[in-house]
């Protein structure tokens, strides 16, 4: 069967092997199991369809939900010499009979539907007349209220399965990985669990680094100009910020573009024409930007503030290096990026989200002070196999000696323990560095055998390295109107001397010695 496949991948679209992964969904949906396939933008998704419509007997029908994009699609697959044609509301209802009837004459090998067609019931009896081998669901996050982009007329799928005298195999793509969204995807289509494929996510020609307590300004100025001749996006969280940055940048004399939602539309078009067309090389955004964006030579994305997960991170970051060149995803990282971020979570409209929202933050703070390779944490994240370190970025390249820092850690620990467990990482750092705050006095925190016992450090260092010891598992944040901190069982076992933990030299001193250079 894959034999077949091969062929048909060589014949129509030109390439002479599988990606990692896809040959294996395809073996697998050719075998009629109903598959869930999750993959980043640009993993190739499309051709897990393709194939195996090629390759069965009948029409093999996809909701889509972007009806530019489905254009795109059918445009792209007839000009291969592919039968293909679509149906959604730019159509006349004499155009949608025509496609109709070709398709009941076999003559289109994929069609390509809008999810709204799914609520007209007559549509959908006469769908269920034709010979449906397989039903690709493309964006299939839409069908879980979990997804960013929830549409009830995906709830209609699972009806229309069962208008089918043979069910259709059933495969279901997107790029949104989290537990939550591809659990609920197996359990609204019926997909197994062992039938779900997470593949892709590995860049092989992207570096990533995080930089702890750096100058901002300073770092990016030095940073656009050493790439001056590059393209590069530079994400900020903020419109404000964005602004700033991009005065910042323009004052400096770069010729750089911006685009956030509080411009009016045509002078967010006339930027992002300016950077795509390489009239700019900078482009300073909020994540506003980038969504349907084609530009494959940016050699940089640095994000001057964290955004607010992993998705968001990586969906920006991954805009880098498309042409497969080598490229650098830097994110400049302080304590304040946590602070915006939090309150921008907690205007949620829906507060029941909220806790997810949360922890999906922890793991992105995380992610900003492990020392473990970052392209696996990333892949690590969503659920892909890492097959070895990356050693490309910053973590694997940190040549700095490890120190043993158990006795440090335990102080963080036993610090914790005698505050009840009850406080946050900052009345925590301020009660190791010893501070005469006020809330501190109260507690009578003053009193403790563990007060000013990291007085060494300063207050953003021993944050810091609070959050490492986060990212190591060492401590748990709870998450509540105030967010506390308490020891894990593998923080116990430091605490009594049974683990001990390694740490490469403080990152915030060296990184401020080159800020000032
Ligand atoms: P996605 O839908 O996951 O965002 P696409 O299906 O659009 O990704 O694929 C992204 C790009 O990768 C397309 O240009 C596609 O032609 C290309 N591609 C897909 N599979 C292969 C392959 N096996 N070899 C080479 N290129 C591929």
């Amino acid at each position: 069967m894959l034999q077949e496949a091969i062929k048909h991948l060589n014949t129509y679209f030109g390439y002479n092997s599988f990606r990692t992964g896809q040959s294996q969904i395809i073996e697998n949906v050719l075998q009629k199991q109903d598959t869930l396939v999750i993959m980043p933008t640009g993993g190739g998704k499309s051709v897990c369809y393709q194939i195996p419509a090629l390759c069965l007997e009948g029409t093999t029908v996809v909701i889509s939900p972007l009806i530019s994009l489905m254009k795109d699609q059918v445009d792209m697959l007839v000009s291969s010499g592919i039968k293909a044609a679509y149906i959604n509301s730019s159509l006349s209802y004499d155009e949608v009979q025509d496609v109709m009837y070709a398709v009941r004459n076999g003559d289109i090998k994929l069609l390509y539907i809008a999810p709204e067609r799914l609520e007209n019931e007559r549509f959908c009896s006469e769908l269920a007349q034709i010979k449906v081998p397989l039903l690709a669901i493309d964006e299939a996050h839409c069908i879980s209220q979990w997804g960013h982009d929830f549409r009830p007329s995906y709830r209609s799928i699972q009806q229309l399965l069962h208008l089918w005298n043979v069910k259709p195999t059933v495969i279901a793509l997107t790029a949104t990985a989290t537990e939550e969204v591809s659990a609920d995807i197996q359990k609204l289509l019926s997909i197994e669990k062992s039938n779900t494929f997470v593949t892709g996510f590995a860049r092989e020609n992207l570096a990533f680094s995080v930089l702890l307590g750096e100058n901002k300004e300073a770092y990016i100025k030095k940073y656009v100009k050493a790439n001056e001749a590059e393209a590069g996006i530079i994400y900020a969280a903020t419109r404000k910020a964005v602004e700033s940055v991009y005065e910042m940048l323009y004052k400096a004399g770069f010729a750089v573009a911006k685009y956030h939602g509080g411009m009016f539309e045509e002078d967010r078009t006339y930027e992002q024409n300016r950077f795509l067309n390489d009239e700019v090389q900078i482009m300073v955004a909020t994540n506003a930007f980038g969504m349907g964006i084609n530009k494959t030579n940016v050699r940089y994305v640095l994000h001057y503030n964290m955004p607010r997960n992993m998705e968001s991170y990586y969906q920006e970051a991954g805009r880098a290096g498309r042409d497969g060149l080598d490229s650098e995803c830097i994110l400049l990282y302080s304590s304040s990026d946590e602070q915006t971020q939090r309150f921008l979570i907690d205007q949620a409209q829906d507060r029941s989200r909220i806790p997810f929202e949360l922890e999906k933050l922890h793991a992105m703070i995380d992610y900003c002070h492990t020392e473990r390779c970052l392209q696996s944490y990333i892949i690590d994240y969503f659920g892909d196999e890492a097959e070895q370190d990356c050693g490309r970025c910053a973590n694997c390249t940190d040549d700095r000696p490890q120190q043993n820092v158990t006795t440090d850690a335990q102080k963080v620990l036993s610090c914790i323990v005698r505050m009840g467990q009850k406080f946050g990482k900052q009345m925590t750092a301020s009660v190791l560095a010893g501070s005469r705050s006020k809330k501190v006095l109260e507690f009578n925190f003053h009193k403790l055998p563990t007060y000013g016992i990291l007085r060494g450090m300063n207050a953003k260092e021993i944050s810091s390295f609070i959050e490492f010891l986060i990212s190591e598992k060492l401590i748990i944040v709870h998450n509540g109107q105030f967010p506390t901190i308490s020891i894990s069982d593998l923080g116990k076992e430091v605490l009594l001397g049974k683990e001990q933990v390694f740490r490469k030299e403080a990152r915030i001193v060296q990184a401020t010695v080159e800020a000032n250079d």
